[in-house]
């Protein structure tokens, strides 16, 4: 890489890179180390490891009427963040600062809770706001940290700078808003020579509204971010040494995979990959940036790079398999259906009003039934709302039956070599076959690089061990 590509870089540290002393040591040196090559850093960081869940599940427990955590819940984090800090910023008058932010974002929160006890509810736009509240302490902690350790940076709330709609939750990033706001916050920063150390998951409403853009959503931050910057890396530390042949969770001996395409890895976050959230991709593909995830843990490990769709990219027929767990497959189903109009359009219709998203649709070999897959606990939700779209054509017999599965769920190999290479599939079902899995549905991606199957839920762990046994690295 030559010196003159390197002018900016976004740097995206998760939950554990940021949890403990240990782990914010090395981001220390991993900031530092990055400033000496590149002109501009920014980075973006997601609540301390476990904070953003504590925080959703106190918002359930609060509005079911229980306050009786409340306290506990603030005072646990606030030792967790003046730990951080006192680890870190000797200087007294300093610390003293950073701990008066994380007080009043404390308050905050817990008038949030109180809030959300009284109204008995706990609504997207109260969870919204509320789940945002780990990265505000985070970035406020870490960017003390940085400034105590002679590296100058500032903490910069997302909500400043991601312009997004109002779908809570699972908020869209309005990118020409965004890029205003960008230029206007993040680049005066850039050039005095600080780091911003910005919030990853949050955004807000034009109006100022405070949203998140899902679970996990602090990599598409850093994408946010980057795009907007036009930055030239974005580099994504975790706690495993980058894109792994499977979750090292699920398969304790998977590798790294060097390299891999955009596509590639969007398959395999779309189909649960948690090592990137599956919006990652696409504001970086478009801007042309690179992408690179790494180990904070294992700083020196190259970790794995995300090229271009370069056709000539095979090494390696399946690269990496996943999961998606706790699915249910929905089935509609008859005879008549083939003289029915419409009906998959009206079936996807239906299921996007119950606000569902379908990870999968099976390829029926005959016309006659639609099979698609949606999280377990909205299948008697969707079933419900199927029947009613039909009501008339159940009636008729023209549909016999809709219907949701037992628990399932879906693997997926991956690979862009299986464009060129005959007989995936064959080998696919063959290694599934001999350790006595049956497949119950398959489809395969638009793009080709992905072949997914449905098995029973039980089946998981020998399912993926077999399609893993496939990979060469
Ligand atoms: P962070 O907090 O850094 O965003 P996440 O927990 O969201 O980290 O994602 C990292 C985790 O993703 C890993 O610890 C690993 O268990 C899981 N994971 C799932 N599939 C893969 C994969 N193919 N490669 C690497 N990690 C994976
Ligand atoms: N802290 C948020 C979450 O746990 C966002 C993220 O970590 O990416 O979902
Ligand atoms: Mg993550």
């Amino acid at each position: 890489m030559s010196q003159h590509s390197r002018n900016l870089l976004v740097m995206k540290f998760g939950g554990t890179s940021v949890g403990d002393v240990l782990a914010v040591q090395q981001v220390v040196d991993i900031v530092r180390e990055a400033r000496s090559s590149w002109s501009s850093v920014v980075v973006v960081a997601s609540a301390l490891a476990g904070v953003t869940e504590a925080l959703l599940s106190q918002a359930f427990k609060v509005a079911q009427g229980d306050e009786s955590e409340i306290e506990a819940n603030i005072n646990n984090l606030r030792a967790r963040h003046q730990a951080l800090l006192e680890a870190f910023v000797a200087e007294e008058e300093r610390r003293r600062e950073a701990l008066q932010s994380i007080e009043y974002l404390l308050q905050r929160l817990a008038s949030l809770w109180q809030a959300i006890a009284v109204l008995g509810e706990a609504t997207p736009r109260a969870l919204d706001a509320v789940a945002g509240m780990g990265e505000r302490m985070s970035v406020r902690v870490l960017a003390a940290i940085l400034n105590a350790v002679e590296i100058p940076a500032q903490a910069v709330d997302a909500t400043e700078l991601i312009v997004t709609d109002a779908q809570f939750q699972s908020a869209h990033p309005d990118m020409e808003a965004t890029r205003v706001k960008v230029e206007t916050f993040l680049r005066p920063l850039l050039a005095l020579g600080m780091v911003p150390v910005v919030t990853g998951f949050i955004g807000a409403t034009p109006e100022g509204i405070p949203t998140t853009l899902g679970r996990g959503g602090s990599d598409y931050s850093a994408a946010i971010l980057a795009a907007a910057l036009h930055a030239n890396e974005v580099w994504i530390w975790t706690d495993v040494d980058g894109v792994m042949t499977a979750d090292p969770r699920l398969i304790p001996e998977a590798q790294t995979v060097p390299r891999l395409t955009y596509r590639e890895v969007a398959e395999l976050a779309y189909f649960g990959a948690k090592v990137l959230h599956p919006k990652t991709i696409r504001p970086i593909i478009e801007a042309g940036i690179r992408l690179r995830v790494l180990n904070t843990f294992n700083p020196s490990h190259p970790g794995s790079e995300i090229v271009g769709d370069a056709p000539m990219i095979l090494d390696g027929v399946i690269k990496a398999v996943t999961a998606v767990r706790n699915q249910r497959l929905i089935t509609v189903e008859g005879r008549g259906m083939l003289g029915v109009p419409g009906v998959a359009a009206r079936t996807f219709t239906a299921v996007a009003r119950t606000g569902t998203s379908v990870p999968l649709i099976s390829q029926a070999s005959s016309e006659q039934s639609i099979c698609f897959a949606v999280p377990a606990e909205t299948a008697s939700r969707i079933v419900t709302a199927l029947e009613e779209e039909f009501a008339n054509e159940i009636k008729r017999r023209d549909i016999d039956r809709i219907w949701a599965s037992e628990e399932v769920v879906i693997l997926t190999v991956v690979g862009s070599g299986m464009q060129h290479t005959p007989g995936v599939a064959g080998r696919v079902f063959g290694a599934l076959g001999a350790q006595g899995v049956n497949v119950i549905a398959i489809a395969q991606g638009s793009s080709e690089v992905s072949i997914s199957l449905v098995v029973k839920a039980e089946d998981l762990q020998a399912g993926l061990r077999a399609l893993h046994n496939l990979i060469k690295i």
